[in-house]
Order: C-alpha cells, then sequence, then structure tokens
C-alpha cells in the first residue's frame, strides 16, 4: 500500500466525466495517481484527504476501480454516486435517492424450457451475487449503504426536487421496457437503475469498507420529456460534495 495520506481518505466513484470532473475541480492540493485506465486525483476538501476517481459505465469498471480505491488507500468509506433512470413514476429529473437497498439485476436463474417454447423472461429469477457473509458463502441481492453516511446526507439542504431513501437497481442494462420496469419495481422494489451500485457495495462488503450509493435521477422512462440528461450528473456531484462536508465536520465514520 502506497498510503499518501496520515488520515483514511474519503473515496468518491463518478463513472462519467459528467459524473465526476466537477468534484475533482474542487480538490485542492490536487495530486493524480493512474491504475492503467483508472486515474485517482487525491486531494482536500476542507483539509480532509478525499480521493476521487471516474471510474467508467458498468458494474466491471466500479468493481474494479473500487478495489483498487481500497487496496492502496485504506478509505474510510467509498461513495459512489451519479445519475440514473426512475422506475418509480413519482420520481422526476433532479430527484435524488439515497441507496438504502442496493439490489442486483444482471444476474439470472431460468426454468427449463424445451425447445420451441421460447423464452419467459418474467419468470427467471434473480439470485444476486456470491458473497461471505460472517464465514457463509450466500447468493444475496440486496446490500445496503451505511446509515451513517445515509444520515449526513438527509441533513444536507436541496430544492431541486426531493431527497428520499430508496432501492436502487444495478446491473450493465439500460431498461426502457415499462412492463419490465413495472416488473422489477414490483419484484425487487426498485425506485431507479442505473449501472454500478451494487458491484461497488459487493466489493466494500466483501473487504470491510462503509460505502454508500447516491444518484440523480437524470432520466424516466414513464415521461417522454424527460430523456437522460448529462447536466444532472453534475447536480448530483454538487449534492454530494455537501454531504462530504457533513461527513468531515461531523467526524462521521472517524
Ligand atoms: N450516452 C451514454 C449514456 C450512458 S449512460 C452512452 O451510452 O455512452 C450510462 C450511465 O448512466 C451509467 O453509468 C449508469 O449508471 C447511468 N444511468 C443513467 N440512467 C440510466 C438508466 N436508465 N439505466 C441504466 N443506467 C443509467
Amino acid at each position: 500500500m502506497n498510503q499518501p495520506f496520515d488520515k483514511k481518505p474519503i473515496v468518491i466513484l463518478g463513472p462519467m466525466e459528467s459524473e465526476s470532473a466537477w468534484l475533482i475541480d474542487q480538490l485542492g492540493d490536487r495530486q493524480e495517481k493512474a491504475f492503467g485506465a483508472y486515474t485517482f486525483y487525491e486531494g482536500l476538501i476542507d483539509g480532509y484527504p478525499v480521493v476521487i476517481c471516474r471510474c467508467y459505465i458498468g458494474v466491471v469498471n466500479s468493481a474494479a476501480a473500487t478495489t483498487l480505491a481500497i487496496a492502496q488507500y485504506d478509505p474510510l468509506c467509498v461513495i459512489i454516486q451519479g445519475t440514473s433512470g426512475a422506475h418509480d413514476p413519482d420520481l422526476h429529473q433532479g430527484d435524488i435517492i439515497l441507496g438504502e437497498n442496493l439490489v442486483e439485476l444482471g444476474s439470472f436463474y431460468t426454468l427449463h424450457r424445451d425447445e420451441g417454447q421460447g423464452s419467459a423472461i418474467f419468470d427467471w429469477t434473480q439470485p444476486g451475487a456470491e458473497i461471505n457473509v460472517n464465514n457463509n458463502i450466500e447468493r444475496v441481492n440486496t446490500l445496503h449503504s451505511d446509515n451513517r453516511i445515509l444520515n449526513a446526507a438527509e441533513s444536507v439542504s436541496y430544492t431541486d426536487g426531493i431527497v428520499r431513501r430508496g432501492t436502487i437497481g444495478a446491473a450493465d442494462i439500460w431498461n426502457r421496457e415499462l412492463d419490465m420496469i413495472a416488473h422489477l419495481s414490483r419484484t425487487l422494489g426498485t425506485d431507479c437503475e442505473e449501472m454500478e451500485g451494487f458491484g461497488v457495495a459487493q466489493v466494500c462488503a466483501q473487504l470491510d469498507v462503509p460505502c454508500a450509493d447516491i444518484r440523480v435521477i437524470s432520466n424516466s422512462e414513464w415521461y417522454f420529456q424527460e430523456e437522460f440528461n448529462e447536466k444532472y450528473g453534475e447536480q448530483c456531484q454538487m449534492f454530494v460534495l455537501q454531504v462530504i462536508r457533513r461527513l468531515i465536520a461531523e467526524q462521521t465514520l472517524m
């Protein structure tokens, strides 16, 4: 380990440039360290060490960046943040979901069907990922953000939408079929979907590091005018900066 700080840093991940560049700009005394394609920006916010990585889209990229960050920095926590698509029709662009529950949308068991019987996707079950829970190796499809981080996020004031706890689904899939969106919401309780959260939570669970997923709604298939818009990525980063400041000021997790 090559720990550049005397305190455990807060690690923030954002998949796209529009979900990470604004926060990287907020770092004081900034240094960068690259591991292949993954670049970690080390710096200070309110005098406290923070490391930010644009981790690229998808579960594997975000899990790789999380693993590298934990091995390198022994962080206080890892926060994945960015945009997401609404499953709950009551959510709109600009609303923020604090991922109390993080669910895996990308693993499936299908039932046997004979040749010529086609596919019945709504009968598939979703077992989740294999995780070692207190020395029991289990399939787990729901993990959780650290409650102390969510409490800090709930104390931030935000005027561009509602902020509430919810269930965030993740897999390398962009669902646009409303019947599928409603099915996922009914069977797994999802409020929104993205492509990283569960992967980060899975690595953090295996390596025993607190994590949180904080997402802005950037698109909703329920409303044709609410198409994906990158500008919400910056809005989420601004919210997350306030969360970081709370964690530092209140010495949460320290
Ligand atoms: N034009 C881009 C859009 C990718 S957006 C492209 O295809 O290259 C994918 C990113 O946005 C992922 O990091 C994911 O976490 C997030 N995201 C936002 N809305 C999403 C949705 N409805 N479904 C899945 N991922 C979504």
